[in-house]
């Protein structure tokens, strides 16, 4: 107060002609009296017909109740904000924010007598914090890539800029490039693209700061394309840091136009830079999660729950009108033994092998396929979603390649390993067809695939198709049925003659029924498979052991003629447990039965596994006074070498070459087997013998004994006595 007083009237009117403000007086009816020159200056600027405007009706005041309240003592002062848009043909002219603050200006008596109305451009503050406003509630809410998107548009449209792009830094073979992680062109968002920085202003962007050019940017870096491509001329691009302070990205708003207000952009366009990298931050933190949770640790593939959802992508695409429908192809892989490589070289050599088994799928087959491993050693590969699918024929072409793949020996340390594997495809329509068929469908084709490929041996591959569901199913209930079976008393043993030329019996075989209580008789061939591959067989076969020495003691005891020689059935598995020769003896001995009274009959498969061990128990069986027949003799290797070495006592000529005996015809692998038996001094039995002629025929080449229908079917067990009784009867 004491400052004001020591200036004279000319010095305060110096002070209001050059005050940057705006200062208006008017009349208590609202007539302007006077302006000081920034405030005329400031009307003439926004409003071609120079001077300044009615304030008060611009305020949309009402002067009296204005008048009242500056009257009061209190001496009120009002402020308004007004938004003043560019006037029409002034297109150069930008918006403006205008802050008024009214007071009164009193007389001697403290009368009001004035009104004093002060105006200032606050455009610059209220643009930032506008600008800042709208984006940050327009993006606040966003996260991921939606956040992403709204920015750029939010930038885009708050800077009425052609383009706006947030790009992250990638290091490449040829140096730094940006992919744009959303990009808005002309209000909508793009699709993404990778550029290379060099001589671009990006690349200034990343020497750590913002860089802005008006105008005119196109020529101050010749070599950028894309800036020509696109027309650029204004360019402003802030760099996003990463929380180590390193640049991992670029916020960009670009225009064909110059671009106005350019220190609030770029001002702006820092703030969201340190937005969008946290948000980059977050969503780098929460991919690494996912990939955790979507990728197999040891190769780094795809794991498989991330083949689920592939999977469930490709179900669900909707169905497109094209006939005929393309089809997808499913490829599970299965390595061949890998389980006795991993337990006899270790788990680091298996490990070894799964590694670069992956690496051979992933780099030696086309890009597009998914490839995944889902564990253990089984990998998946599912064709691409082509517009034409993919053809049997390629699939074809897909399988044997990846069965070239990894049928090449892998390099582990000194070790060459040879590996191969095997292939269930399933095909399916890429929408259709399957309908309601889900993820773990396919995967369960796959797998009945993967089993017949199994089945057909090493390195094979098969495709599933609905028949081989029904063998499943069928084979699931085989199995349930078996298990209920040996508890229910369902099993009878039969038994065939084993006769000479004279029909005299030498023997008899215990064949094995299953009188199923709906389904009447189902025959070996249907059960006996499913009971090896489910282990059910060692049950199967103790319990016929069981069965034929208690009927043999049974016979016994009551004084019925028992053949000399009982054979039975032993599968391959039952012979390959450790304590086959103990268990047998054993349980001969408890029902008294001499081992001389018992033949084994047994198939190469049994003996092939494990050529030294087989000889060790076959020996230790023919010790224990068992005799050996090789069953179906013919049908297998029946390399020569082996059997020279292993000591048998019977053979067995499959009934497939005895159904080739005519009159008149001398089968030359009959011929030869009956002549490898001589040689071995061995007896030989023909099985399946059918007629008179068969008989007649294999006699004159030289065999002994007969099985077949000729002579009797397998007939109930208990009913062999009978049988004999009879038969000796009509012999005599
Ligand atoms: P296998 O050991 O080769 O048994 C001979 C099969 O030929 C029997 O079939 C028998 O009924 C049949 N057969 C005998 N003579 C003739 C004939 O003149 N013509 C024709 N067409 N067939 C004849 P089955 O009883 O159906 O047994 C089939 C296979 O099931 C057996 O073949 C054997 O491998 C297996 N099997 C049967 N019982 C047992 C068992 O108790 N244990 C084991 N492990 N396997 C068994
Ligand atoms: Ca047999
Ligand atoms: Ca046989």
């Amino acid at each position: 107060m004491t400052k004001m007083t020591t200036r004279n009237n000319s010095r305060w009117l110096q002070v209001v002609e050059k005050a940057p403000v705006g200062i208006m007086v008017l009349s208590l009816k609202g007539e302007l009296l006077d302006c000081n020159p920034a405030s005329e200056q400031f009307w003439q600027q926004r409003n071609s017909l120079a001077g300044p405007p009615d304030i008060i009706r611009l305020l949309q005041l009402e002067l009296d109740k204005l008048v009242d309240l500056l009257s009061t003592p209190a001496q009120e002062t009002l402020t308004r904000t007004l938004h003043l848009q560019p006037q029409a043909g002034q297109p150069d002219q930008l918006s403006a924010w205008i802050s008024f603050r009214l007071s009164g200006l009193y007389d001697a008596q403290g009368q009001l007598d004035e009104i004093l109305v002060c105006h200032s451009d606050i455009s610059d503050q209220t643009y930032n914090q506008q600008v800042i406003e709208n984006t940050a509630l327009g993006v606040s809410a966003q996260s991921g890539q939606a956040f992403f998107d709204s920015l750029v548009i939010h930038l885009a449209r708050i800077f009425d800029a052609r383009y706006a792009f947030v790009g992250l830094l990638e290091h490449d073979g040829s140096g730094h490039s940006i992919r744009t992680l959303a990009l808005s062109i002309e209000g909508r968002i793009s699709d993404n693209f990778t550029y290379s920085m060099h001589k671009t202003p990006c690349a200034d962007v990343m020497g750590q700061k913002t860089c802005a050019y008006t105008s005119g940017v196109q020529q101050m870096y010749p070599d950028d394309l894309l800036l020509q491509e696109m027309d650029i001329d204004s360019y402003i691009g802030s760099p996003i840091f990463s929380p180590e302070g390193k640049p991992i990205g670029i916020l960009v708003v670009m225009d064909n136009k110059p671009l106005q207000r350019i220190g609030q952009v770029s001002s702006i366009l820092e703030i969201f830079a340190a937005r969008a990298g946290a948000e980059i931050q977050r969503r780098q933190a929460e991919e690494k999660l996912k990939r955790m949770a979507f990728e197999d640790y040891l190769t780094r593939l795809p794991n498989r729950a991330s083949l689920y959802q592939h999977l469930k992508q490709l179900l669900h695409k909707p169905a497109a009108d094209t006939t005929p429908e393309p089809h997808s192809a499913l490829l599970l892989i299965d390595l061949d033994h890998f389980k006795t490589i991993n337990d006899a070289l270790g788990h680091d050599i298996g490990d070894e092998i799964i590694r670069k088994t992956a690496e051979r799928l992933r780099h030696k087959l086309p890009d597009d396929l998914f490839v995944c491993r889902i564990g253990g050693d089984e990998f998946v590969v599912v064709s691409s979603e082509l517009k034409n699918g993919i053809t049997l024929p390629e699939v074809k072409l897909l399988t044997d390649k990846i069965q070239y793949l990894l049928n090449q020996p892998f390099q582990i340390g000194e070790r060459i390993l040879n590996v191969s594997a095997s292939i269930g495809v399933v095909m399916f329509p890429q929408n259709q067809l399957y309908k309601n068929c889900s993820e773990l469908d396919l995967m369960r084709f796959a797998d009945i695939a993967l089993y017949q490929a199994k089945n057909a041996g090493r390195s094979q591959s098969a495709y599933y198709s609905p028949e081989h569901q029904l063998a499943v199913d069928e084979r699931l209930e085989i199995e349930r049925g078996l298990r209920q079976a040996l508890t229910d008393n369902q099993l009878q043993l039969y038994m065939q003659p084993q006769v000479n030329l004279d029909g005299q019996i030498l023997g008899a075989e215990v064949l094995l029924r299953w009188l199923h209580p709906e389904q009447g008789m189902i025959p070996p061939f249907r059960f006996i498979p499913i009971a090896e591959e489910s282990g059910l067989i060692l049950r199967l076969g103790d319990w016929v052991l069981e069965q034929t020495l208690q009927l043999i003691n049974q016979w016994q005891s009551n004084h019925r003629e028992v053949p000399q020689q009982i054979s039975v059935n032993v599968s391959a598995w039952q012979f390959s447990q450790t304590d086959f020769v103990e268990r047998v003896s054993q349980q001969c001995a408890r029902y008294g039965i001499a081992a001389q009274q018992l033949v084994l009959e047994l198939t190469e498969s049994a003996l092939l596994h494990d050529i030294e061990e087989a000889r060790f128990k076959l020996q230790s069986l023919r010790n224990a006074g068992f005799r050996i027949s090789l069953d179906d003799f013919g049908t297998g290797y029946s390399s020569l070498a082996y059997l020279r070495d292993l000591p048998l006592d019977e053979l067995k000529i499959d009934k497939s070459f005895i159904d080739e005996v005519k009159t008149g015809t001398n089968p030359p692998l009959v011929e030869s087997m009956l002549a490898i038996g001589r040689h071995m001094g061995l007896d030989v039995i023909a099985e399946g013998v059918e007629t008179e002629d068969q008989a007649r025929q294999l006699h004159a080449m030289g065999c002994l004994r007969y099985q077949g229908y000729h002579y009797a079917r397998p007939m109930p067990a208990q009913t062999l006595p009978d049988w004999i009784a009879e038969h000796s009867l009509q012999e005599s």
